[in-house]
């Protein structure tokens, strides 16, 4: 008998191509567990807000007209209730859409002013200081102002949900890349848990965050942001001290700027 050649490549080739095969196969399997992990993380949390609303009515329905305790509870929590979960189905929208990458479109931002502006933004809504540092007059890069504002938005509102002192923006560049840095002086986060916040619906204490309106998908969402425009995000924090979430960003988009 002759040895054939299976098309043309040899046996280590044909190793190679296997190994490679498999390793696609199980990235491919992983990324589909996460996304059947994600579907029922965000069905879970959903049902859980559904059945509160659903104790509620009932509580409502039986002894609503009677008690007007109750009465007033009851609307109370229903409220807060639905504008959490409508604050979840937007998250869990702006998740999805993040996937496609391409949609949005790209432009000169200028960061500085951009964090002026979400601050102007967010003053009626909290009484604490929140200061700039910087030490230039401007920093411009390639950037979705939507997105930088979303991403600043999310920053900032975890940095008054968890602390009660002032809280800081730094803001730097170098060459390449640009540097923000959001600070806060408050709760902080146990060590251990730092590396977990960036996972969905992650929350340090999920009894606490039902209070503060959290839905663990706010930093997710900021972790996709930043992947989006080929930055990095991550946080330093010290229980009881504060937390400090830096991201950096690349000034200059490679090989998708519409306008440039
Ligand atoms: P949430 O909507 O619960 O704030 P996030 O994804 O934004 O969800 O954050 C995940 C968790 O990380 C929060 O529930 C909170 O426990 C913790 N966390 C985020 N930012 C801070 C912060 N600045 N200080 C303390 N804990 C924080």
């Amino acid at each position: 008998f002759k040895k054939i050649p299976v098309g043309g490549h040899n046996q280590d080739e044909l190793s190679q191509m296997t190994t490679t095969f498999n390793r696609m196969m199980e990235r491919l399997e992983e990324s589909f567990q996460s996304q059947q992990q994600f579907v029922s993380d965000a069905s879970h949390e959903l049902n859980t807000t559904l059945m509160i609303i659903e104790g509620y009515a009932n509580m409502l329905r039986r002894w609503g007209t009677h008690d007007e305790e109750i009465r007033k509870e009851s609307i109370e929590s229903i409220y807060e209730e639905t504008q959490r979960m409508r604050t979840m189905t937007q998250q869990l929208l702006t998740l999805a859409s993040s996937q496609h990458k391409d949609s949005e479109p790209y432009e000169r931002v200028e960061l500085i002013g951009c964090c002026q502006q979400v601050v102007a933004h967010l003053k009626p809504v909290h009484d604490r200081q929140i200061s700039i540092f910087t030490e230039e007059k401007e920093i411009w890069l390639d950037a979705n102002l939507a997105k930088m504002k979303q991403l600043l938005v999310i920053l900032l509102d975890n940095a008054l949900k968890y602390s009660s002192e002032k809280i800081e923006i730094w803001i730097s560049s170098n060459e390449k890349d640009v540097l923000l840095r959001v600070k806060d002086y408050g709760i902080g986060i146990p060590e251990g848990e730092i590396k977990r916040v960036f996972e969905r619906f992650y929350r340090v204490d999920s009894s606490r965050h039902r209070k503060t309106g959290g839905t663990g998908l706010g930093l997710p969402i900021a972790k996709a942001i930043t992947d989006a425009h080929q930055g990095t995000i991550r946080m330093e924090s010290v229980e009881g001290e504060g937390t400090e979430v830096i991201v950096t960003l690349p000034q200059k988009q490679q090989e998708r700027l519409p306008h440039q």
